[in-house]
């Protein structure tokens, strides 16, 4: 009898035969939405490989992470007091991406973070720090120590807009007695440039003068604002740095709470030159939160607002209508938390940043995931789930930029991580501004400020007024993971090449291919999930990046 064969169609009709099913391989979004499980969480699902046509360093990962703000990568670190001050800030912001510096500390060292942050680099710096002739050699020391730069201006004043007489630089003050007058040591052969100058004509006249500062000076010759060669240097050493199109300034981000000191707190955040504020709360859906909101959105009208934390459309809703600018997204995923466990309440994070971004998305606001991003493939999946950047607690903790000093732990070199819901952060106080006994508090340019410390960690877990504090953290260490600015670069490479894979070559055109159905999904299983990790082997290296 003659074996039936299937016939062999020709290689020239596979795109025929292609476009003849009825739909692409894989899962949309929406479909693995509603699938009976669900999205779940980042581990429960994978994307399924596009085509190719680019290389991977064409692909921009820029963001827009709150109405009005873009940034170059769509990574954030977390207000935690063992992730973000004034140096995970300006690593931040160097690399393209967004510190929030924490609250658990005074009101005024917070803003001296900020003011720190806002100050590293500059295009024209508008509110010089100026001396006068009668000022001393240990006054523009005090400068130095204390901001971190001895490069001033000497005005008849002592202030910008006063008439310009001459410029202290480092060498001028070197090996000088303490109590030298200024109009002994300062330079008086001056290059200036003309009010009215562009940041690229002033740029080029510093490149050629080789001088370090260019004083900016009106017809009377007083000083209006000052340029200063490092931050050429700046420029060139760190191309990606998110910064304000007009200042450009490094962009700086912090939290406060919701509270009427809050209020306070945030006047001088903004004062310090804040872009954005994270109204910091587990459970963002608060009448305190959304009075906030309008308070601050009426209050300071150019002032980012990021709400949250929510993960569920109904409390999105209620903080896109008080105004928020962005939104974010978490509840019990984060490695340190444990809330789920304790208070039964939260969301896997997939579906949450997948439920929460859809519906913000119609309004135009950007969604941050919050929370459980253990890997380049989380945030990878965490913006094909419509979220605009990743918030990372715990990826970036045990860098030398986080907070807090190296110890030894059973061999190993760690920082503390602790969770802001964990009962150590939580009793923190003015007193113990060593939590642990690992940690200091500074004013961003390495000096310990003391002072009362309204604690943050409670409030954000609604825990000021309890006689019993309920933890929704633990505490722990992690270990040493060395500077945060190449484990950074290895984070935008490795999400270069996972949109590669996926065929797409920006942020929008992920978003457009998710809506379109283009960009597809698929449910992984137990066993899919171990046969993706390695396996079979008696022993390996685990090196992310070289
Ligand atoms: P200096 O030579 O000691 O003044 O320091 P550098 O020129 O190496 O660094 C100055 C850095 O501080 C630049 O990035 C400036 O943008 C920044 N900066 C911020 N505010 C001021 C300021 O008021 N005066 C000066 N000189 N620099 C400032
Ligand atoms: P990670 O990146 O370590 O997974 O998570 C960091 C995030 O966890 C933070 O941005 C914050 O939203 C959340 N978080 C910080 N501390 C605590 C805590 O003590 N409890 C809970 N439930 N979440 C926390």
């Amino acid at each position: 009898m003659p074996v039936p064969t299937s016939k062999v169609l020709s290689p020239a009709d596979a795109l025929d035969l292609l476009a003849s099913y009825p739909a692409r391989d894989g899962l949309s979004i929406s479909d693995l939405h509603s699938s009976a499980s669900g999205i779940g969480t980042y581990d429960d699902f994978l994307l399924l490989p596009g085509h190719i046509d680019f290389q991977a360093t064409a692909v921009s990962t820029a963001t827009r992470v709150t109405r009005n703000v873009v940034l170059p990568t769509p990574f954030m670190s977390s207000p935690m007091d063992t992730v973000t001050e004034t140096e995970m800030a300006i690593s931040m912001a160097l690399m393209g991406g967004i510190g929030v510096i924490h609250h658990n500390q005074p009101a005024a060292s917070q803003a001296a973070m900020v003011r720190a942050v806002k100050r590293h680099e500059n295009g024209f710096i508008t509110d010089p720090v100026c001396l006068t002739p009668d000022h001393v050699v240990a006054d523009v020391l005090d400068i130095k120590e204390r901001l971190g730069f001895c490069g001033i201006p000497i005005t008849d004043t002592g202030a910008l807009g006063g008439k310009l007489l001459g410029l202290v630089t480092r060498r001028d003050v070197q090996f000088r007695p303490p109590t030298t007058p200024l109009h002994e040591v300062m330079t008086t052969d001056l290059v200036t440039a003309p009010e009215g100058v562009t940041l690229s004509e002033a740029q080029h006249l510093l490149r050629e003068n080789k001088k370090g500062k260019l004083p900016i000076v009106d017809s009377a010759f007083r000083l209006k604002s000052l340029l200063a060669r490092s931050d050429l240097l700046k420029n060139q050493t760190y191309p990606m740095a998110s910064k304000h199109p007009q200042t450009k300034q490094l962009y700086c981000a912090a939290a406060i709470g919701t509270r009427p000191a809050d209020k306070e707190r945030l006047a001088l955040l903004v004062d310090a030159g804040l872009d954005i504020v994270v109204l910091d709360s587990s459970q963002g859906n608060s009448s305190f939160q959304i009075d906030m909101i309008k308070w601050v959105k009426a209050t300071y009208p150019s002032l980012e607002v990021i709400a949250g934390n929510v993960v569920t459309r109904e409390q999105a809703a209620n903080l896109i209508a008080a105004g928020a600018d962005a939104l974010r997204i978490g509840m019990g995923s984060g490695s340190i938390c444990i809330t789920q466990e304790v208070m039964a309440v939260g969301r896997p994070q997939a579906t949450a940043v997948y439920a929460v971004s859809e519906f913000a998305s119609k309004f135009g606001v950007p969604t941050i995931a919050d929370g459980g991003i253990g890997n380049v493939g989380h945030i990878a999946k965490a913006l094909s789930l419509g979220a605009g950047a990743v918030m990372m607690g715990g990826l970036l903790a045990g860098t030398s930029e986080a907070p807090g000093e190296y110890f030894w732990h059973d061999g190993k070199r760690v920082k503390t991580y602790r969770g802001m819901g964990s009962l150590e952060a939580m009793e923190q106080r003015a007193s113990s501004s060593t939590p642990a006994g690992k940690l200091t508090q500074t004013n961003g340019v390495g000096k310990s400020l003391k002072g009362p410390v309204e604690n943050a960690a409670t409030s954000r877990y609604f825990s000021e007024s309890s006689a019993v504090k309920v933890a929704q953290g633990v505490s722990g260490d992690v270990q040493d993971k060395g500077s945060v600015k190449p484990f950074l670069q290895y984070l935008h490479a490795g999400l270069q090449h996972s949109m590669q894979d996926m065929g797409v070559k920006s942020v929008p055109d992920l978003r457009r291919g998710v809506d379109v159905g283009e960009v597809r999904f698929e449910k992984r299983t137990v066993n899919g999930v171990v046969e993706g990790g390695v396996h079979g082997l008696n022993s390996y290296t685990k090196r992310l990046f070289a």
